[in-house]
Order: C-alpha cells, then structure tokens, then sequence
C-alpha cells in the first residue's frame, strides 16, 4: 500500500519504518527540514535499538522516503498516518495545534478517498475535530473528496518500539467507516499472522483507551513509590514486598518497581491531560491527582537523599551521575527525573559529572556547555573526582558494578540508588553507604 505519516519522532519513523519493511511504500513528512536531511542521508535522529538497519534498508530500496513536501507525500498515500507531538498546553490538557495543523494541509491538498489516520495521543472528539478541520479545507477549495479519519493509537514503548511495532500486544482500530477498518485491516494483515491483534471500537474509546492504558501504568508506578515511602517510614523493605505482592497473579510483577519517578514524554503529559478531559466534563479524577502528585514529589527524592547526606551542605559537592534517559535503551531526556535532580544539585551549588550510554547528546542539547556539568564517556570516568554516586537510570550496564572500585574513586562513599538495583548488604560490604527508595534504612 501507499503510505504518507506526518512526523518523523519516535512514532512516526518507527511506524513508517516498520510499514516499509512489510512491503508499503512509505512517505514520511516532517516540518523539521534538519530531521528530514539527516535521515535522507541515512543518520537517524533517535537512539532506538532496530531502528537504523530498517531505515537504512527500506530508504535505499525505495521503500521509505522523507520530505518536507506536504503536497506530494498527500497525493501519495491512500492511508496517511498523523504522528505528531501532543505537547501538554498551559493548563496540561493536550496541545493539538500540531495534530490539528496537519488535518488542514491534508485537507487543503487531498484529491481522492483518503483514509486519514490519528496516532498521536489525543483527547476524546479529536477525530470529530480533524473530520471538521481537514472538511473546512475542502470547502475553503470548493471541492468534494470524500475520506475517513480513523483513531488507532499508538501503544509502542521507547526503547522496545521496533519490536513493539513489529510485534504488538493489540491494534485499536476507532472508526465507524467499513471502508476504511478495511483498509487498515489489509495493511496491519502482515503483522496479525500469528493471531488476529486487531480490536475495532468506536473513535470516542479508541482515543481514551490510549489514555487508560497510560494512567493505569502510571498510577502502578505511583502506587508502588507510596508503598515505598510508607515502607522507608516503618522499616520495611520494598523489594521484599513487591516480590511479594508480584506473586499474586491478580497483581504480578510487571510495572511495580519504585524509583525515582516516572518521566518520559507520555506518562507525565498523558495522566495531566486525562485528569483536565475529566475536570472538562464536569468529573474530578482524584486518583489521577494522585498519580501526578505523588510522582511529582518522587521525582525530588534523590536530591533529598543527597542532600540530607549532606546535612544540607551540597555547594562544592560533585555528584556522579549514572542514567540520565528517562529509562533505559532511549536518548529521550523528556521530564526525565535526572532533570530534576541535575537542576536541584545545580540550585544548591553542586557539580554533577554524568554518564548515560545513549543522552548524553540530548543531554548537551538540552543544557549545552555549563561549568557544573561535565558528561563523561564512561560510567567509572564520571566517578573521577566525585563525592557520592548516584544511578538514575537502570540501564543493564549499571547492574552489576565494581563496589570495590566504585569505593576507591568517590571521596565521600556513598550510593544513592535511585532503581533499587542494588543489594544493599553487597554495597555496604565494600565500604559504601547505601541510600535506596523504601528500603527501610534511608531515613
Ligand atoms: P516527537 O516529538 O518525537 O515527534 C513529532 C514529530 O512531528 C517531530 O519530528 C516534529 O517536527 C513533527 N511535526 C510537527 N508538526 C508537523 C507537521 N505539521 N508536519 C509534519 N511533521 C510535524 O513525538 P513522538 O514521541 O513520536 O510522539 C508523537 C505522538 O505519539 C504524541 O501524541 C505522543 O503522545 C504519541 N505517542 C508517543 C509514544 C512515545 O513513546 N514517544 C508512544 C505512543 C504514543
């Protein structure tokens, strides 16, 4: 089939890339000219493991192009995909210019039956919206096309998304239009040979859907950081009970770790505007107030930890970074909780020394060149004249550490865990302090 998708982020070029390899002819369109040189020259903006090979693959075959071009890449596609940022607006609910920006340049150059296709993550009646936006177009040019817009958000994971592409758990499929559930079904058909994975509602529960599935990741991850702070408070370990509470198959273990705090451009942005959707029609969504507040308040636990280490005294420190990616296998630094803790440590006079496999490019883009931040090659360089360590991200290289030369480069031996990935009798063995969340002994 004939694809056109607007946005060439971690959605779109994933989708775009996982399309062309099922043997679509796919056109990807991003504003971002910069974006859409690098990729035609085979650099992909984005660190996600899969990726490169398949871009590079499908753009030299034929398959996969890029453009700036808007006009074109319309009249390519029989299905075009919007895959483009739903920022939080002001008050957090969901900033749709984008999404809303695309429907009109579809709309002002569409000229045959289009099935057009809603993957950003967008509040309930978007899709009535688009339908509006791309149909007052067409009236605006005096003509009749006809078209369908269809809801199928996207579920893939930053870090995994290749494999969640090739590979996912469910294809939601809002629509109403035979025609055009036809037409998705034949192009998602290469990836539902296994078993059909395909599951048609209406636009309204396809859109809340995609925010369900989030809030209720977020509100686990928020659940288990207030298990914690309670366990911190009585003396109890976490990872004791979270493997506890995991073995009851009604819970199980998946999405239960405590941490420093959930970021990532999704989970923060998406439980916000869930929450103001909710407000808008009259409803207050207390749990999903929750969520965000106790999330909000995790994000600044590291720095208390240290910072209570200190007995407040932190100007002149140098902190060790290990992770600043919001999680693992991304360079996505988007509310990623080092954030915090960097801008906390810089606020109270401390220098940090970072080390993340993968951001720290996004890192330096983000920050630039600063005397308080030094982004080192390897984990045991960012050691190199630090006081205390601190792991923000779980990446698998930090797993498994040298404790005894961690110790013999910190000046002041001290390990504040922010993932709990860490025993804390095998770090406090070789001579260091061990700070975790709620593992019964931080405070
Ligand atoms: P992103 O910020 O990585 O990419 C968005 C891209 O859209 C950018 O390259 C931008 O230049 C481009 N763009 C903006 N306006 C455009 C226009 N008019 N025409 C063409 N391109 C335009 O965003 P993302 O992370 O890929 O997310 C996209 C959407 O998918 C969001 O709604 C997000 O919530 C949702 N989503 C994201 C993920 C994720 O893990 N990142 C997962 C599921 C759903």
């Amino acid at each position: 089939m004939k694809v056109t998708i607007f946005g060439t982020g971690y959605v779109g070029l994933v989708t775009g890339a996982c399309l062309a390899e099922m043997g679509n002819h796919v056109v990807c369109v991003d504003i971002d000219a910069g974006k859409v040189e690098r990729l035609r020259n085979g650099e992909i903006p984005i660190y996600e493991p899969g990726l490169e090979p398949i871009v590079k693959r499908n753009h030299a075959s034929g398959q996969l192009d890029f453009t700036i071009e808007p006009a074109p890449a319309i009249a390519h596609g029989q299905v075009v995909f919007i895959a483009v940022g739903t920022p939080p607006d002001e008050d957090g609910s969901a900033d749709l210019k984008y999404v809303l920006g695309v429907a009109r340049t579809i709309g002002a150059h569409m000229d045959r039956y289009t099935v057009v296709v809603n993957k950003s993550t967008v509040p309930v009646g978007t899709a009535d919206r688009v339908r509006e936006a791309i149909a007052s177009e067409l009236a605006k040019r005096g003509v009749s096309v006809e078209f369908d817009v269809v809801s199928n958000p996207e579920f893939l994971k930053e870090g995994d998304a290749v494999e969640d592409c090739l590979r996912p758990d469910r294809i939601i499929i809002g629509s109403s239009s035979d025609r055009a559930i036809g037409v998705l079904r034949k192009l998602y058909a290469p990836f539902n040979r296994n078993h059909d994975r395909t599951v048609v509602m209406d636009e309204r529960s396809a859109e809340l859907t995609k925010y369900a599935a989030n809030a209720m990741l977020a509100t686990k991850i928020s659940f288990m950081n207030e298990i914690a702070n309670i366990a911190e408070r009585v003396g109890a370990d976490v990872e004791l009970v979270r493997q506890g509470i995991g073995s009851d198959p009604r819970i199980g273990y998946h999405f239960i770790y405590p941490g420093a705090g959930y970021g990532g451009s999704c989970f923060p942005k998406d439980v916000q505007a869930l929450e103001r959707t909710a407000r808008g029609v009259g409803y207050d969504a207390r749990l999903l107030g929750a969520v965000e507040s106790v999330n909000h308040d995790q994000k600044t636990k590291l720095f208390e930890l240290i910072s209570r280490h200190f007995d407040g005294q932190l100007a002149g420190k140098t902190i060790a970074l290990w992770g600043l990616a919001f999680k693992p296998n991304t360079d996505d630094m988007r509310e990623a909780s080092s954030r915090n803790l960097m801008e906390a440590l810089w606020a109270a006079g401390a220098k940090v020394r970072a080390f993340d496999p993968e951001a720290r490019h996004e890192t330096h883009r983000i920050y630039g060149d600063r005397g308080d931040l030094v982004l080192c090659e390897g984990a045991y360089q960012a050691l190199d004249g630090a006081d205390v360590l601190a792991i923000v991200t779980e990446w698998k290289a930090f797993r498994s550490p040298d404790f005894v030369r961690i110790r013999s480069l910190l000046a002041e031996p001290a390990v504040f865990d922010g993932r709990n990935l860490y025993d804390p009798a095998a770090v406090e063995e070789a001579g260091l302090a061990y700070y975790g969340i709620g593992r019964g002994r931080s405070l």
